[in-house]
């Protein structure tokens, strides 16, 4: 089986020249594709191999995944999947319904849409000061050069000084200067799906899962705080009534994301599965060696996934 993720599905916004997205007629022609080559795995057969660990007859089906819950899953993706009779996995971050916020992930892909990388990544410099990074990532951080002259290049710099590097006591402040100093308004309304909606798409046959609280790198976190993100998601999720089955899904994904604690956390809680992102199928030992990190393949490794 093959577990595809998705995030941004949606057309172009000419207030958010940079923005990166998957477009809407590339997803419906990725679900041909898809159609015509692997078949995708029904819910049933799905339900066998989380409870039972039993495989599909047919190997190489497509399980579809989307992460974040952005508007555009309700506006684009669940219209098109209730077209074509299928069924997704909706992963949820849960802050945005307890305090309608964007999250800090989120603020970053806005500005990284709005403005170039550039000059974002020269703002950031000017903001951080050593005392910003925790000590476990000062050398990684002083490694980097940080002088790339290319877009692209800036960009994926500029995500990962404020995803990766810099301490979380930093991050929201130093997102809202940085904001400022671009005179962005950050608005939360209208960003991700509605409770509403959300309970619409569970009602129809979705799952809905949870994808933490704020959508922090785990591995970053004490214990406590692992626990926090894991307990109060799922319980944000059962008061909204569309925890229908109780699966998770690593934010920002690979084996650096998470750690033992996090899995433990997860066997504790019940969680029936997770994903991870990891490119390759999922195979018949994935049941019992890798249930709460199954592998899962970004879209734009298959034909017309790619964003732009
Ligand atoms: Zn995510």
């Amino acid at each position: 089986m093959k577990a595809v993720m998705y995030h941004y599905v949606r057309e172009f916004d000419s207030s958010l020249p940079n923005f990166k997205f998957l477009d809407v007629s590339n997803f419906r022609k990725q679900l041909n594709f898809f159609d015509q080559n692997y078949g995708f795995v029904t819910k049933e057969e799905w339900d066998s191999f989380t409870l039972l660990g039993k495989m599909p007859n047919v190997l190489g089906k497509v399980i579809l995944t989307f992460d974040d819950a952005m508007s555009c899953h309700y506006d684009y993706v669940f219209h098109e999947l209730k077209e074509r009779g299928l069924w997704g996995i909706f992963y949820v971050p849960t802050l945005p319904y307890s305090k309608s916020k964007l999250l800090d992930v989120h603020r970053i892909h806005l500005l990284c849409g709005a403005f170039d990388g550039v000059s974002l990544l020269k703002e950031a410099m000017s903001l951080l000061s050593g005392d910003m990074i925790p000590d476990s990532k000062r050398r990684e951080f002083r490694d980097e050069t940080y002088s790339n002259q290319s877009n692209n290049e800036s960009i994926s710099e500029f995500k990962k000084l404020l995803n990766y590097y810099i301490s979380y006591d930093f991050r929201e402040s130093t997102i809202d200067n940085i904001g400022k100093v671009f005179n962005y308004k950050f608005i939360p309304n209208k960003f991700y799906i509605s409770e509403v909606n959300l309970k619409e798409m569970s009602d129809y046959g979705m799952i809905i899962g949870s994808h933490t609280v704020n959508h922090p790198v785990m591995s970053k976190l004490n214990l406590l705080e692992q626990f926090y993100e894991i307990n109060a998601s799922f319980d944000s999720l059962i008061k909204m009534g569309v925890c229908k089955e109780k699966t998770y899904c690593h934010p920002y994904g690979g084996f650096l994301s998470f750690d033992s604690n996090t899995i433990n956390l997860l066997n504790k809680h019940n969680v029936l599965y997770s994903f991870n992102l990891e490119s390759r199928e999922i195979v018949a030992n994935d049941f019992n060696k890798s249930k709460q990190f199954l592998p899962r393949f970004d879209c734009n490794l298959f034909d017309n996934g790619q964003v732009s």
